[in-house]
C-alpha cells in the first residue's frame, strides 16, 4: 500500500510511514471504488437471494458469493418444494372439494417450508454479505 501524505511505498501492517512518519490508519486500506464495487456485490448476492425465490430457485445468493456447496443444498431443498406446490395449486379445478381441501392444506404445508427455507438462505446470504471489507 501506498502512505496517503507522500505516495511513499510502504510495508503492511506499518503503522507509520518510514518517509514522512505520518501515522497510517486501517481505514487508508483500499480505494473508495473498491469499496463502492463490494457494497453493490452485497446488494445483488441479497438480490439474488430473494427474487429466483419466487421462481423456486434458492440458493442463488450463495452461488453468487462462490460458496457453491451451500448454495446447491438450499436450490435442492426449494426447487422440489416448488414444484410439488405448483402442482397442487394446477390441479384445484379438476378434483373434488374433498381432494381440494387436502391440496389446499398440501400447498400451505409445503409453502410454509419452503418460506422457511428461503428465509434461512436469505439470513446465510446476508451473513455472507456482512464479512469485513
Ligand atoms: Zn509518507
Amino acid at each position: 500500500m501506498r502512505c496517503k501524505n507522500c505516495g511513499n511505498e510502504v510495508p503492511e501492517n506499518s503503522l507509520n510511514c518510514p518517509n514522512c512518519y505520518r501515522e497510517i490508519s486501517n481505514r487508508d486500506i483500499g480505494t473508495v471504488s473498491n469499496k463502492t464495487v463490494r457494497h453493490a456485490d452485497r446488494i445483488l448476492a441479497l438480490l439474488l437471494a430473494m427474487v429466483p425465490a419466487a421462481f423456486g430457485f434458492l440458493g442463488m445468493g450463495q452461488f453468487y458469493q462462490g460458496r457453491h456447496s451451500r448454495g446447491l443444498g438450499f436450490l435442492v431443498a426449494g426447487l422440489p418444494l416448488y414444484v410439488c406446490i405448483a402442482f397442487f395449486i394446477s390441479m384445484y379445478g379438476t378434483l373434488t372439494v374433498g381432494a381440494t381441501f387436502l391440496a389446499f392444506g398440501l400447498t400451505v404445508a409445503l409453502g410454509i417450508v419452503y418460506f422457511a427455507i428461503f428465509l434461512i438462505q436469505l439470513a446465510d446470504t446476508l451473513a455472507g454479505t456482512l464479512m469485513p471489507l
